[in-house]
């Protein structure tokens, strides 16, 4: 008998640990992984590289003007070595860059305007269609696949989210202060929950994990005892 290849969504406030949840789902189960949110991230990054963002009172029309989506290709990429997906942004891997406090300050100002959103979510739609998918985000059970057999909505609280990413980006070197990070997550999960656009909110029928107080192999497990139960 062969299991079916469900559709799994996973969608949150900034920093909660996401990723690694999906990535942990889709290697214990052998799906795809998605990050969406790597998607709006390199579309803001094309943004700086090319000197159409550069401050937050950017005017949105001027974003659509300039903001040529038809030039911008993302992939991801399986890294043998690191043994996770890389993002590209045509043809180059922007793994590190796409992380950077200077992309995180811009790319929920991006992710508001409703024609990156229709591209991103038509493309997402398109790597889910056959099943067999974790994608993680922030409209993943509401608008890319409203029909998931599996929505988790994950959170954690805010100073607990901003003291792991601020210890993660110290490991890589990256000189930030735990200020910064507070604001930046505070400043993302208060413009994502209140846009106009699919803003972020629990769906319905999502299970709700906040794993403040869990360790990564526990919220792991509630996890996938969730998945087992949709097989
Ligand atoms: O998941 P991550 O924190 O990397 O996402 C970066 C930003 O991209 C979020 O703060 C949000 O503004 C945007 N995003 C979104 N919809 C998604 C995924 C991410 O609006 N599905």
């Amino acid at each position: 008998m062969t299991l079916k290849k469900i559709t799994i969504a996973v969608d949150g406030h900034s920093s909660c640990g996401k990723s690694t949840l999906a990535k942990a789902i889709a290697t214990h189960f052998a799906y795809k992984y998605i990050d969406s949110g790597a998607m709006y991230r390199a579309v803001t990054l094309y943004a700086i590289q090319n000197q159409l963002i550069d401050s937050k009172d950017i005017k949105k029309d001027i974003l659509e003007n300039d903001l040529n989506l038809n030039k911008i290709i993302i992939d991801f990429k399986y890294n043998e070595t690191k043994k996770k997906s890389d993002t590209y942004l045509n043809g180059h891997c922007v793994e590190n860059e796409i992380r950077s406090i200077e992309v995180s300050n811009f790319v929920s100002l991006i992710a508001e305007l409703k024609f990156v959103r229709q591209k991103m979510v038509a493309l997402q739609q398109g790597m889910g269609k056959d099943g067999g998918i974790v994608m993680d985000g922030r409209d993943i059970g509401t608008v890319v696949f409203p029909n998931a057999e599996l929505k988790i909505f994950l959170t954690a609280q805010v100073e607990i989210r901003a003291e792991r990413r601020f210890k993660e980006l110290i490991a890589k070197g990256d000189q930030v202060s735990f200020q910064e990070i507070l604001n930046n997550l505070t400043t993302r999960d208060r413009i994502d929950s209140t846009r106009e656009e699919s803003p972020l909110i629990q769906s319905k029928d999502a299970v709700v994990i906040d794993n403040s107080r869990y360790t990564i192999e526990e919220q792991n497990l509630i996890a996938f005892q969730l998945v087992e139960k949709c097989l």
